[in-house]
């Protein structure tokens, strides 16, 4: 029986506001080429100076994933050649990385394993190249080299697809919570490589190739499940394995050699002339230490614990920080952490499903949604009423009180209004009214359902029901 041994290789661009060796802006999306400097495109005679929220949000992180920190690490410089690195080399760290020996726990299918974490080490990305189908030609972009990464290299302790997702989704929490990347799949914030092998189960390594181009977890899955089989068919039909570089094309479902893999050695690796040793202290250690942030396991244990949050809804609101952010607003603007739950997983995730919302940008008025609340609380308003005036503040950021009074939206607990309307029900709908008494309680919600809509989605629930029955009781409205 075979079973695939599976590391992996993440790349994770930090959320710093410059890149790492000058002061040339991160920003996503600019025009191509418009962020750069002699620094980061590699013109003669510039030298690299490291930007120091790099280094910070890489102890960040070797922290939360249980790592040994270094205290002396040192950049390396790996040459290669190709189009999207002007510098024709790359400053990496190989020999010392910034941080070792890490873990983290996952559970997946009902299990929990430890994985293993080899290093953490601090990168600068290269630039960006484009194919332009209808020209032929291909375009560069250079405003990405020099933007700072972290690679994260695990041992290789994955044995199925499920375990490789679990971790990544509990990576991408970690590194979103401590404000270390932003993890946009979408944008290539956040990057996984797969190194797969084959073997007989307990038996010897096999030769591994490693899978690139893998943008979403889903392909992840079907790359690693794919990989597996193709190793396996060629090991059992008597063939041998090559150590390669696969690419993998999700819609095709398949994976082309890209090219064989290289060796260290490829690169020409020697230690960075034109960089300090990077000297991480103990106070440095113990500063990042005391500020690390609320992370979405311990924020959903103070939802339930605290807050006492349904576990599936805590889940729903820490699925993203932004809206764990917005819930923890809301919570202390109305004071009430269950009401602002029930607002943020029923109706916001409906309003941000309807306009295509991505949790990243999701913007809500906080001081608008909590006087809501209160005033749904109090009665003031109905639940119809208060999804209708949450949807238009969600959408155009309507004053509430003066999008309640325009469109009548007020509770109508008016007893005689409330009575009036019942009775035109009544008469309206006679043939309900006698269902009704002859014992059909399906008839009941179809007349208070009417009655509502007589008061234009307004009335006090309570007195359309108190007052329906009373009339219906009587024998009023019977014509
Ligand atoms: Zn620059």
């Amino acid at each position: 029986m075979w079973e695939p041994v599976i590391g992996l290789e993440i790349h994770a661009e930090l959320s710093t506001s410059t890149k790492i060796f000058c002061g040339c802006s991160t920003e996503f999306g600019a025009e191509p080429n418009t962020l750069v400097c002699p620094v980061c495109s590699g013109m003669p005679g510039v030298l690299p100076r490291l930007n120091e929220a790099v280094a910070v949000y890489a102890v960040r992180l070797g922290l939360l994933l249980n790592c040994s920190i270094n205290p002396n690490s040192v950049f390396d410089r790996k040459n290669y050649i190709y189009p999207d690195l002007p510098k024709s080399y790359q400053i990496s760290q190989l020999y010392t990385p910034v941080c070792t020996d890490g873990k983290l726990e996952i559970t997946s299918g009902g299990k929990t394993k430890i994985i293993t974490i080899r290093e953490i080490h601090i990168e600068e990305d290269a630039g960006k190249l484009i194919h332009d189908p209808l020209s032929g030609n291909t375009l560069m972009d250079f405003n990405r080299c020099g933007i700072p990464l972290v690679e994260i290299v695990t041992n290789p302790d994955f044995e199925t697809a499920g375990e490789v997702a679990e971790f990544l989704e509990n990576l991408k929490e970690i590194l979103m919570y401590a404000d270390i990347c932003d993890c946009k799949m979408q944008e290539g914030s956040i990057r996984a490589d797969i190194n797969l092998s084959i073997r007989q189960k307990g038996g010897e390594l096999g030769v591994r190739t490693e899978m690139k181009n893998l943008n979403s977890f889903k392909a992840i899955g079907r790359a690693v499940e794919s990989e597996t089989k193709r190793q396996t068919e060629i090991i059992e039909s008597g063939g041998k394995i090559t150590q390669e570089t696969r690419r993998w094309d999700d819609n095709k479902q398949k994976s082309f050699s890209m090219r064989s893999k290289e060796n260290a050695n490829d690169y020409r690796y020697f230690p960075e002339p034109d960089m300090q040793p990077l000297i991480i202290s103990d106070d440095m250690i113990n500063g990042i230490k005391n500020t690390l942030p609320e992370l979405g396991t311990q924020k959903r244990e103070r939802y339930e614990k605290d807050w006492h949050i349904a576990k599936n809804d805590a889940e729903i609101i820490t699925s993203h920080k932004n809206i764990a952010t917005v819930f923890e607003e809301l919570s202390e603007k109305s004071g009430s952490p269950s009401e602002s739950a029930n607002l943020i997983t029923g109706e916001i995730m409906r309003l941000m499903n309807t306009h295509s919302i991505r949790p990243e940008n999701l913007k809500v008025n906080c001081d608008k949604l909590s006087y809501l609340i209160k005033l749904e609380h109090s009665g003031k308003i109905n639940g119809n009423s208060y999804k209708k005036t949450v949807a238009a503040v969600f959408k155009d950021n309507v004053e509430p009180d003066d999008y309640i009074m325009k469109h009548g939206l007020l509770m109508n607990s008016d007893n005689d209004a409330v009575s009036r309307a019942v009775k035109k029900v009544l008469s309206d709908n006679s043939v309900a009214a006698d269902d009704y008494r002859n014992g059909k309680e399906k008839a009941f919600g179809f007349l208070m359902g009417a009655v509502m809509k007589e008061l234009r989605g307004s009335g006090n629930p309570e007195i359309i029901r108190k007052s329906l029955t009373e009339i219906l009781s009587n024998g009023d409205g019977r014509i």
